[in-house]
């Protein structure tokens, strides 16, 4: 069934990765996993024609949306009397400090994000959602399978990298679903799948310097086909790292999490 509604008529643009959701389905399969509850502070990040906004606009009564492109708020604003308090932010979601908006909530207000990213901006994104991964209490995210499968990969896999070990430095990753190009219009080249992210307690992280861990994971796997010894040259010695409890003739590929992060706490400036 079409959610595209008549006050929309501009063309979807390529540059800003609209792709917008149609499948009915789809869309109460999110709606379902975002599972709204009273209080929550639900914000969106590109709602595009609104295939997601009014929906949980219906389920939840407000929401506040963060869109990039101009032609596309007025008629959002328009559309959402019919369904709830609509607040929309109009800027690129780069740009938006979620701590001050969680913190404009309430003293203690956390958010929620959800979102069917632009593809071409879904990496970026992320790690700016960590950046303030203190102010979110968890993400509801489509994006590319192949960027969700990074995401949640174990150590080992072909598949594990940075993105992984970023991401669940910092939060749970769970893969929801996938979806199928047919779901969007017009289809992406790609298959896509909705994840969950929690940020763990702050306390449960554990990394001393942000920083110098994701440095340090940044120069192993800049190299991933060398072991960590010759990867890291530049910030440690082999002593260093088996100080660490980790092995020097280690790939990153190899190492767990746990493992980065005690790493990148062992050195010293
Ligand atoms: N949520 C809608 C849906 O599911 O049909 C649209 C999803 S579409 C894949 C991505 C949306 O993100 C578009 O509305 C696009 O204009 C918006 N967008 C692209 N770049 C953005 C940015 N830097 N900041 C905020 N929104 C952006």
């Amino acid at each position: 069934m079409s959610t595209r509604h008549s006050a929309f008529s501009e063309p979807p643009k390529k540059s800003l990765g609209q792709h917008f959701l149609h499948d009915r389905g789809i869309i109460d399969n999110i709606v379902r996993a975002v599972n709204p509850q009273p209080g929550d502070r639900l914000v969106e990040i590109g709602p595009g024609q609104g295939a997601i906004t009014f929906p949980l606009l219906d389920k939840h009564g407000e929401l506040t949306v963060i869109e990039f492109d101009r032609d596309l708020i007025f008629p959002l604003t328009q559309a959402a009397h019919a369904h709830g308090t609509l607040e929309v932010i109009h800027r690129d979601v780069l740009q938006v400090d979620f701590s001050t908006l969680a913190a404009n909530a309430g003293p203690r207000a956390r958010l929620r994000l959800v979102g069917n990213l632009p593809y071409n901006l879904s990496t970026p994104i992320l790690f700016h959602a960590l950046d303030h991964a203190a102010a979110i209490s968890d993400m509801v995210f489509m994006l590319q399978k192949e960027v969700v499968d990074r995401m949640g990969a174990d150590p080992g896999s072909k598949v594990y990298g940075r993105l992984s070990v970023m991401l669940q430095a910092y939060c749970s990753v769970t893969p929801l679903f996938d979806v199928p190009p047919g779901a969007f219009r017009p289809p992406p080249k790609v298959d896509s799948a909705v994840v969950r992210l929690v940020p763990h307690a702050p306390e449960a992280i554990g990394i001393d310097d942000p920083e110098k861990f994701a440095q340090v994971v940044r120069d192993a796997f800049g190299q991933r086909r060398k072991t960590l010894r010759n990867a890291l040259s530049k910030v440690c010695d082999s002593a260093a790292i088996e100080a660490a409890g980790v092995r020097p003739d280690a790939r990153a590929e190899q190492l767990p999490v746990a493992d980065f992060v005690r790493l990148a706490n062992s050195l010293r400036d």
